[in-house]
């Protein structure tokens, strides 16, 4: 505390006399026996003395008792028998290091007398002064002076040992800010040694940037000493060392004050915080960034589409957000290992992040899911522009671990305000608008729409009824007949689903059957339905009934579950139905799709001695060369153009095409939805095999169509 005088904390033998009352033991070195019994009068003549006094004539006698210890003040003669001047002092100070010599002399010795104290004497008593009063006062502040600066040299030497072992820099300045002190590490830290930095201004020696901006930041040392307090730096300031590099660094200043309590400067203890300061921005980049592939992750979007959405409501701009998936990625994931789908996802991260400007976010969700901030964009379609582009980036394969690697996108857009006025519904608009995409048929791009909320409400209501028809057998089976046109005779019979739901009544597929395909419920009712037809066309065999071929429709999502040929396969031995009388109706764009899987899937069908046909033939690409390549029994044209055959010309043509087509391909061709003798009348002259349609029969119970194939025949064919 200024002003305060503490007790230093003392080691020297000396020092014990200051603070007890034990005798001070004095030696008096004099050759003057006169004189020495003054002085031993003028130090022991009072009862109860503080000291203890011993008188030697001779350098020799001295040196002698100062071997046996125990002295603590040394009044010397620098003129005796045996000795003479600082050689004396030299001798008696190595004797009695920590004793307290005080030289005796007359007045005229000045300048042996300085000579003397710069070889350890301490001061000087001038011979003939001695007195009662005087000499053990004299003695008494000789004593408590030396007690006092080795105590002062004690603390500054610790200081000065603990300022150069700690790992902080430690720098003072005066008032005015120039440096007036630093340690060791402060030296190392700054490039400035103290001997050319002292006396300097502080803000040459210790030069601080702001981290962010580079300006100059403020002087620390200023302020403390302006407040009279202690302050921290800035968080992010950094140090320019002398030959300009630059350390990151954490720091404070205090005041110093005197004993009055006056600032006199400042102290700046700083540190270098570079690895802790790099751990923290590491730390601060994981939490926001997908490990993977380095993109910004859902932490970092939300924040980012936050903002956006602030500023685009300011300046009146729009922002659009796409939600993209890979079709098909775990496909590849699955196939060839979790090392080439993250090296995939690392490649698409890079192709998406090439296609976008620098100020849009691309960011991966998690799994094959990445999402792409369009900040600001001037209307909507700027957002369907960027999709094509990204749609058609992905044209091109990517190439890993030596595997080409074909990935589409489905993408999802929506823009605020228009789409969704806060983050939230935003990404939730973005993701329903992206399973849209996904149910289009994938590799495609789909903008929001109020009404895709509304289905996906409803579909998710049909989902969960589905699941509790399945399992309640609440879905059955009708029987449309196929009829040879020439002849009447039955020739086969398509099995189509439906469904008694108790409260919705009777369903007819086309209002369940794509949401059970989105929801792959269409598996297991898919096996359902096969299994029912193969099990009743089987009981009407064994009842001894004509034995007819049964149709069974397959979804393109069925075909491709990769249990589908062994389901077929067990089914067909659990009914005991033989292969040849199961027709498995197919679409054409399960044929377009992946052709090469699709030829193998369909010869391993034709193997098993299952037949196959194309249904709806004609909506899809129709192309004959497909027809060629695939081993497909039947045709069954679809009912759009045999409606229209007697009115529509173009129509006509297609469907003599057709049937021309499927008689050079040894093909049988159904004509579907004949429902007038008009029709029924064309199609004979145009030589058609068959006919399927309300004409002949509609749908029937399996009871009914039973009855039916006991008579041989449906209606008379008119
Ligand atoms: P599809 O395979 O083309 O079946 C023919 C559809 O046309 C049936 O409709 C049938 O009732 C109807 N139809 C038959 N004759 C006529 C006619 O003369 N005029 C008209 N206007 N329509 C006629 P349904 O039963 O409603 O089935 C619709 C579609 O649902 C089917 O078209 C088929 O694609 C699908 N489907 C039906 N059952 C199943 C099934 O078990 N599994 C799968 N995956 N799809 C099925
Ligand atoms: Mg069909
Ligand atoms: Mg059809």
């Amino acid at each position: 505390m200024p002003g305060m005088w503490r007790a230093p904390v003392f080691s020297k033998p000396i020092f014990k006399y200051v603070m007890s009352d034990a005798p001070t033991t004095v030696l008096v070195v004099e050759n003057d026996p006169d004189n020495a019994k003054l002085i031993q009068k003028a130090l022991v003549g009072r009862q109860a003395s503080a000291f203890l006094v011993e008188c030697v004539t001779r350098l020799s006698e001295a040196l002698e008792r100062l071997r046996q210890g125990e002295v603590d003040v040394i009044l010397l003669d620098l003129t005796l028998p045996d000795g003479h001047g600082v050689e004396v002092v030299d001798q008696v100070s190595k004797a009695a290091p920590n004793a307290l010599i005080l030289l005796l002399c007359a007045t005229s010795d000045e300048e042996t007398v300085c000579e003397a104290i710069q070889h350890g004497a301490q001061d000087y008593l001038v011979k003939g002064h001695v007195d009662a009063h005087w000499l053990p006062r004299a003695l008494r502040y000789a004593i408590e002076r030396k007690a006092t600066e080795d105590a002062l040299f004690e603390e500054k030497e610790r200081a000065q040992v603990t300022l150069n072992s700690i790992g902080d820099a430690v720098l003072t300045t005066d008032l005015l800010g120039n440096l007036t002190y630093m340690n060791l590490v402060a030296e190392k830290m700054t490039g400035w040694s103290w001997g050319e930095a002292l006396g300097r201004p502080l803000a040459e020696v210790f030069r601080i940037v702001s981290g962010e901006d580079h300006k100059a930041a403020r002087n620390p040392a200023q302020q403390a000493i302006k407040e009279n307090q202690t302050v921290g730096l800035a968080s992010d300031c950094m140090l320019v060392r002398r030959d300009g590099i630059e350390t990151a660094i954490e720091d404070s200043a205090a005041p110093i004050h005197n004993r009055e309590g006056r600032v006199i400067g400042a102290v700046i203890v700083f540190h270098d915080v570079s690895e802790s300061r790099f751990m923290a921005l590491k730390m601060a980049h994981l939490a926001q960034h997908d490990f993977l592939t380095d993109l910004p992750n859902r932490v970092l979007l939300t924040e980012r589409l936050f903002q956006a959405i602030g500023l685009a409501r300011r300046h009146q701009k729009q922002v659009a957000l796409m939600f993209l998936d890979l079709d098909h990625f775990k496909h590849i994931n699955d196939s060839l290992g979790h090392t080439i789908g993250d090296q995939l996802l690392q490649s698409v991260a890079e192709r998406l992040t090439a296609c976008v400007r620098d100020t849009d976010t691309v960011c991966r969700q998690g799994g094959d899911e990445f999402v792409i901030l369009l900040a600001e964009i001037e209307q909507a379609q700027d957002a369907g522009i960027i999709a094509e582009k990204l749609i058609e980036a992905f044209v091109e394969p990517h190439v890993i671990g030596g595997h080409e690697l074909h990935v589409t996108l489905s993408i999802g857009i929506s823009v605020y305000p228009e789409d969704g006025k806060d983050v939230d519904s935003v990404l939730q608009n973005a993701d329903t608008a992206m399973y849209h995409a996904k149910a289009s048929g994938r590799n495609n791009y789909q903008f929001f729409k109020a009404e895709m909320n509304t289905r996906a409400v409803h579909r998710l209501s049909v989902e969960s009824s589905l699941r509790r028809a399945l399992k309640k057998g609440e879905f059955f089976l009708q029987y449309q007949p196929q009829i040879d046109i020439a002849s009447g005779a039955i020739t086969g019979t398509e099995a189509l689903i439906r469904w008694q739901d108790p409260q919705l009544g009777l369903v007819y597929p086309e209002q369940f059957i794509p949401i059970a395909e989105e929801c792959g419920l269409i598996v297991p009712i898919g096996r359902w339905v096969l299994r029912e037809a193969c099990r009743q066309v089987k009981a009407w065999q064994d009842a001894g009934l004509p034995a007819v071929p049964v149709a069974v429709n397959i979804s393109a999502v069925e075909f491709r579950h990769k249990n589908f040929l062994a389901g077929i396969a067990l089914i067909l031995k659990e009914t005991g139905l033989k292969p040849t009388y199961l027709e498995l109706e197919l679409t054409e764009s399960i044929l377009m799709h992946d052709t090469e899987s699709s030829k193998s899937g369909l010869e391993a069908l034709k193997a098993m001695g299952v037949n196959l046909a194309i249904d709806d033939f004609g909506t899809g690409y129709s192309s004959l060369s497909y027809l060629k390549r695939f081993p497909i029994d039947t045709l069954k044209i679809d009912q759009s153009f045999v409606q229209d055959i007697t009115t529509n010309a173009d129509d006509a043509t297609i469907v003599s095409a057709v049937i021309g087509m499927g008689r050079n391909l040894k093909q049988r061709v159904i004509a579907e939805g004949v429902e007038t003798c008009e029709q029924l009348a064309f199609l004979r002259t145009q030589l058609c095999d068959q006919g399927q349609g309300f004409k002949f029969s509609h749908p029937l119970s399996a009871e009914d169509f039973g009855r039916l194939l006991g008579q041989g025949h449906a209606k008379t064919p008119g």
